[in-house]
C-alpha cells in the first residue's frame, strides 16, 4: 500500500529521511500525521522514527537540538524548520501504571510499533510512500475502529492514560472502540487514578472538542472512566445530559467547561481547581457560567461585568443548552453598552482627587456608582457631567 506524501509538511521532511537512510539507518513517518493523512484529515506535527540512536542522528546532521534526548528525541534543524526524530524504542516496567521503568533504544521498527497505543497509530511510512502495517491498522482505519495494539488489558495496565486517549480519539475521529478494547477499559478504569489530573484533563478537553463528542462521552460513561476523574463521577446525570446536547462541535475549552459546570451543577472554581486548570480559563469559565444563568434577561451591568470574552463563551454555550436560543440580541446589547471597561470611563480617581475629593474607600464607592450609572445609560460618559454627579 502506498500513501500520498504530497503534503508540504511531509515533502519538507523527506530529505531528512533520505539522509538518515544514506547513512545506513531506517527512517519512517509515524503517529498521528500518518493516520490523519490516510483519513484525508489536515495533518500537524510530522513525527519521524528512526533506527539511528540519538548520538548517530547528531552525527548525521550539522544542526540538532536535544529536545527529549532521554526518550530518544532529537530535533533536526533543516532549512529553518525543526523536525523531531525519535529513535525506535521499547518500553518495559510500568510499575506505576503510567511510565515505563526502562526505555530501551532498539534497531527494530516492529518493536517500536508494538509499544504504540492503537493499531491506527501504529502505521509507519517510508519516504517513498510505502506503508508498513504490522498490526492491521489499515483495516481498522477502513472500519473506523480503535483497537489496542496487542493485548488491550496489558496495554492499559502499562499506561492507564491510553484509556482516556481511546475516548478522546473516538470523539476526535468519530471511530468506534473495538469491543475487546472497550471491555479492557471497563476492567481497568480505576487505574486512571494513577495518572496526573493535568494529563487526564488534556484528553478530556480534546474529547469535549471532538466531532463525535457524544460517542466519546458515552464510552467514558459506559466504561466507568467518569468515576475515576475529579468530581464528575458524582454528577452522572449531568454527563448524560452533556452527551445528549446537539452535536455541533464545541470550539473552545471555556465553552466546554461552561457546559460541564452548568449541566453537572458544580461550582466553577472547585471544578477547575480539582481539574488543575489554569486560572485564566477558570476565571473566564466562571464569568461565562454565571452569565449563562442570567441570559434569559441579562441587565446591562451583568453583561458589562462578564466582559466580551465571557459574553462570547456564554452565548456559545447557551446555543447548546437552549436550541431555540438566539444570541444576536444579547450580543448587540453588549456591543451597545456605553462603555466596556473601567478604562473607558471619562473620569478616574486621580481626576476626582484633583477636584478636591479625598482619597479613600468613599472615593472608590463614588467611582463605582458613576461606572454603574454610565453602564446603565443613566449618565452620559462625559467628564464634566460625571464630576458634577460626583459632587452631589
Ligand atoms: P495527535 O497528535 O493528533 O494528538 P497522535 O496520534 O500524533 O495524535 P501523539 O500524542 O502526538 O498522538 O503521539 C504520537 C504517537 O505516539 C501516537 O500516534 C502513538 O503511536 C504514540 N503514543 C503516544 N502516546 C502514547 C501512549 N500513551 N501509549 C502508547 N503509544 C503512544
Ligand atoms: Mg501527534
Amino acid at each position: 500500500m502506498q500513501i500520498d506524501l504530497s503534503h508540504p509538511d511531509f515533502q519538507a521532511a523527506i530529505p531528512i529521511m533520505k539522509q538518515i537512510e544514506a547513512a545506513g539507518y531506517e527512517a519512517y513517518f509515524v503517529g498521528g500525521s500518518v493516520r490523519d493523512a490516510l483519513l484525508g484529515l489536515p495533518i500537524h506535527d510530522v513525527d519521524i522514527a528512526s533506527s539511528a540512536y540519538p548520538a548517530e542522528i547528531k552525527r548525521i546532521f550539522r544542526k540538532t537540538v536535544d529536545t527529549g534526548i532521554q526518550h530518544g528525541t532529537v530535533m533536526v534543524l533543516w532549512h529553518g524548520a525543526g523536525y523531531e526524530v525519535t529513535t525506535f524504542r521499547t518500553e518495559s516496567g510500568y510499575q506505576d501504571f503510567r511510565r515505563p521503568d526502562h526505555v530501551t533504544f532498539v534497531r527494530s521498527l516492529e518493536e517500536d510499533l508494538r509499544r504504540r497505543d492503537f493499531t491506527v497509530n501504529a502505521l509507519a511510512v517510508r519516504h517513498d510512500g510505502t506503508v508498513i502495517d504490522l498490526f492491521d491498522g489499515l483495516a481498522d482505519l477502513d472500519r473506523r475502529v480503535l483497537r489496542a495494539v496487542g493485548d488491550a488489558h496489558a496495554r492499559f495496565h502499562e499506561d492507564a492514560l491510553r484509556m482516556m486517549r481511546a475516548v478522546r480519539f473516538q470523539s476526535q475521529l468519530g471511530f468506534a472502540v473495538e469491543p475487546a478494547t472497550q471491555a479492557a477499559i471497563q476492567a481497568n478504569a480505576a487505574l486512571l487514578e494513577k495518572i496526573s489530573v493535568e494529563r487526564i484533563a488534556a484528553e478530556f478537553t480534546r474529547l469535549m472538542l471532538g466531532q463525535a463528542r457524544a460517542a466519546g462521552l458515552q464510552t467514558f460513561l459506559a466504561t466507568g472512566l467518569d468515576t475515576h476523574v475529579p468530581l464528575l463521577g458524582a454528577h452522572r446525570a449531568g454527563l448524560v445530559a452533556l452527551a445528549a446536547l446537539p452535536p455541533a462541535q464545541i470550539t473552545a475549552p471555556a465553552v466546554a467547561w461552561t457546559l460541564v459546570a452548568t449541566l453537572c451543577q458544580v461550582p466553577v472554581h472547585p471544578l477547575m481547581t480539582a481539574w488543575k486548570q489554569a486560572n485564566a480559563l477558570a476565571e473566564l469559565t466562571q464569568r461565562a457560567t454565571q452569565l449563562c444563568a442570567q441570559l434569559a434577561a441579562p441587565t446591562a451591568w451583568q453583561l458589562y461585568q462578564a466582559g466580551e470574552a465571557a459574553v462570547r463563551v456564554a452565548l456559545a454555550a447557551q446555543a447548546y443548552l437552549v436550541p431555540a436560543f438566539d444570541g444576536h440580541a444579547i450580543a448587540a446589547a453588549y456591543d451597545a453598552l456605553p462603555i466596556h471597561s473601567k478604562r473607558e470611563l471619562a473620569i478616574n480617581g486621580a481626576a476626582l482627587i484633583q477636584q478636591g475629593f479625598t482619597p479613600g474607600p468613599q472615593l472608590g464607592e463614588t467611582l463605582q456608582a458613576l461606572e454603574a450609572a454610565v453602564v446603565a445609560g443613566e449618565l452620559p460618559n462625559e467628564r464634566e457631567q460625571l464630576i458634577a454627579a460626583a459632587m452631589v
